[in-house]
């Protein structure tokens, strides 16, 4: 059976990952893409597991070598998914998951438009207005930072092929099985 990609956006502070996570354990058979960076590894990262952890000239390189699907920059580094990768993947019959942000989203959908691309988002711009507030950790400069970028990616999101809610996890994660299983029967 052809094998779909699917690609997993969010904005941040959303809650993406939890729900991602949620979704893994309970379908241990989809496999979540391994990206490269240029980021430096956090406590407890593993080569190879989290990231395959680049420097920024081997990044440039494989840019050079159009050895990425699609890349982009993100808060100050480089992240990109190698083409020669998630074709193995495929190939090997594996269902495949990529964790990535919006822009790399759509250039996956430029080069692969049967990829399906899913994003998870807030209830609503004021609603996470509001938790950044209440967790009065950033000051206004960095949360209207924030906002703007989520503006940016609601943007971007318009192109993707489903949006997920994420109101309350369990629901999130279920609304992410059904898009997911619903185009897998598609097949
Ligand atoms: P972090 O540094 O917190 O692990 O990831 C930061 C952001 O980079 C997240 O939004 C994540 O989705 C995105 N990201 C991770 N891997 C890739 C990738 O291969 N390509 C792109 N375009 N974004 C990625």
């Amino acid at each position: 059976m052809q094998k779909k990609l699917f690609v997993i956006s969010g904005s941040s502070g959303v809650g993406k990952g939890t729900v991602l996570k949620g979704f893994l354990q309970k379908n241990p058979n989809f496999m979540l893409s391994i990206s490269c960076t240029t980021r430096k590894p956090r406590q407890g990262e593993v080569d190879g597991v989290n990231y395959f952890f680049l420097s920024k000239e081997d990044f440039q390189n494989c840019i050079d070598n159009d050895k990425f699907l699609e890349w982009a920059e993100f808060a100050g580094n480089r992240y990109g998914t190698k083409r020669k990768y998630i074709k193995q993947c495929l190939e090997e019959g594996k269902d495949i998951i990529l964790e990535i942000d919006t822009q790399g989203a759509l250039q996956v959908k430029k080069q692969m438009p049967e990829a399906v691309l899913i994003f998870i988002c807030p209830p609503s711009i004021e609603a996470l207005e509001n938790r950044l507030r209440g967790r009065h950790t950033e000051d206004e400069a960095a949360i209207q930072k924030r906002l703007d970028e989520v503006k940016i990616e609601l943007e971007r999101a318009e192109n993707f092929d489903y949006k997920v809610v994420n109101d309350d996890l369990d629901n999130a994660i279920s609304e992410l099985e059904n898009v997911i299983i619903g185009e897998q029967a598609k097949c």
